[in-house]
């Protein structure tokens, strides 16, 4: 209402342009380097955020604050019932400028046949869907649940749609799937779709990470240069892919090098989790409760307030790498990747 643009700027001089919302901490499958395979403890709905709280703080970011990207997660996020109403919910909030903010989507890809059409014509603009493996008995190991196929599917689905450009995302883990890469790699050529090979991080609920389970970067590329010429693209600035051109112009590959080569220093990105804590990073090992400040009635200034304070307050970065490195009480699958 009339207010002007206040970047979020930490004390790195961080411009904050990037919202990740978890819309649910629930999900259909069990990645082996996310979930356990039983016991997982949800959230109970009464302390979800609702659409209408969700969309009141999505507002706050983007039209006080000027973030211009906003990508919903999870869990998985087609499990929340109703998923495109919060997406027609959020596709009508502009920055200051007018602009339409980016609305993207990360999904395992298994519902897409039933809702790429209605999520496109809400609004959403792309979608990101993860797929680490092309062989049905590994997909099963690997997720714990029988799908290879509708993930396939679903991606198929969601190019129908009109989504453009579709990604994949791939954890590569050694010893489980680094022997797929290639393989990957040729499915994204051919599908027309660009895959982004994410290295391992340890944010598994079984704790089985170690760094010797990372395949890194370099020897990611390396084993896609050797059957497809690569060339790098330009500078990611604060996207966390680092990206390859075929040289046989059948589209590109990305690398999230989170562990071999950080990226914390372009760091553009915040987090909200189903529950309406806010973290900083992933990797965070404090949390901001908005909930609560929602739910006892604060208006958008006291919000604001608390979220310029977690911000002001962001760590340089995370040191997977060196032993004062502290792993999150929360998974993957409850931060929101
Ligand atoms: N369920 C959706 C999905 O799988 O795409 C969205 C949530 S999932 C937590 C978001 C992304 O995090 C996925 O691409 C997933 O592969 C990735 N991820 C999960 N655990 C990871 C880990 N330990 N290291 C690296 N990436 C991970
Ligand atoms: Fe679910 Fe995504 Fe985690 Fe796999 S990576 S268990 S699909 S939240």
């Amino acid at each position: 209402m009339g207010v002007s643009h206040e970047p979020l700027v930490d004390s790195f001089g961080r411009t904050v342009r990037d919202l990740r919302i978890s819309v649910t901490d629930r999900c259909n499958f069990r990645c082996t380097y996310c979930m356990p395979a039983e016991g997982m403890q949800w959230l109970p709905r009464s302390e979800v955020l609702t659409f209408e709280e969700i969309e009141r703080l999505a507002r706050l970011f983007v039209e006080r604050f000027g973030v211009d990207g906003i990508r919903l997660t999870g869990g998985e996020p087609t499990v929340r019932a109703h998923l495109p109403v919060l997406v027609g919910k959020l596709a009508t909030i502009r920055l200051p400028d007018g602009r339409r903010p980016d609305l993207a989507l990360t999904t395992n890809g298994s519902a897409l046949r039933h809702l790429a059409h209605e999520l496109r014509d809400a609004g959403l603009a792309r979608v990101n869907i993860s797929l680490d493996t092309l062989r049905r008995d590994r997909f099963l190991q690997m997720t714990r649940r029988d799908e290879l196929d509708r993930v396939l599917d679903g991606i198929e689905a969601a190019k129908e749609a009109g989504f453009a450009p579709v990604k994949l995302n791939t954890v590569v883990q050694r010893g489980v799937n680094d022997d797929e890469i290639v393989d990957l790699a040729r499915f994204g050529r051919e599908a027309g779709v660009e895959v982004r090979f994410i290295e391992f991080m340890p944010l598994d609920a079984d704790g089985h990470w170690h760094p010797e389970a990372v395949v890194g970067q370099d020897e990611i590329v390396a084993a896609i240069a050797a059957e497809f010429a690569l060339r790098p693209v330009a500078a990611r600035g604060a996207a966390p892919a680092d990206s390859w051109e075929y040289v046989d112009g059948r589209g590109t590959v990305g690398v999230i090098p989170s562990v071999t080569k950080p990226f914390c220093g372009d760091c553009d990105r915040v987090r909200l989790t189903a529950e309406g804590q806010f973290r900083t990073c992933l990797f965070a090992t404090s949390e901001h409760d908005l909930l609560s400040l929602l739910r006892n009635g604060a208006d958008d200034e006291a919000i604001a307030a608390e979220i310029r304070r977690a911000v002001g307050g962001k760590w340089a970065g995370h040191q997977i790498n060196q032993v004062s490195f502290v792993r999150p009480r929360r998974t993957m699958s409850q931060i929101g990747g």
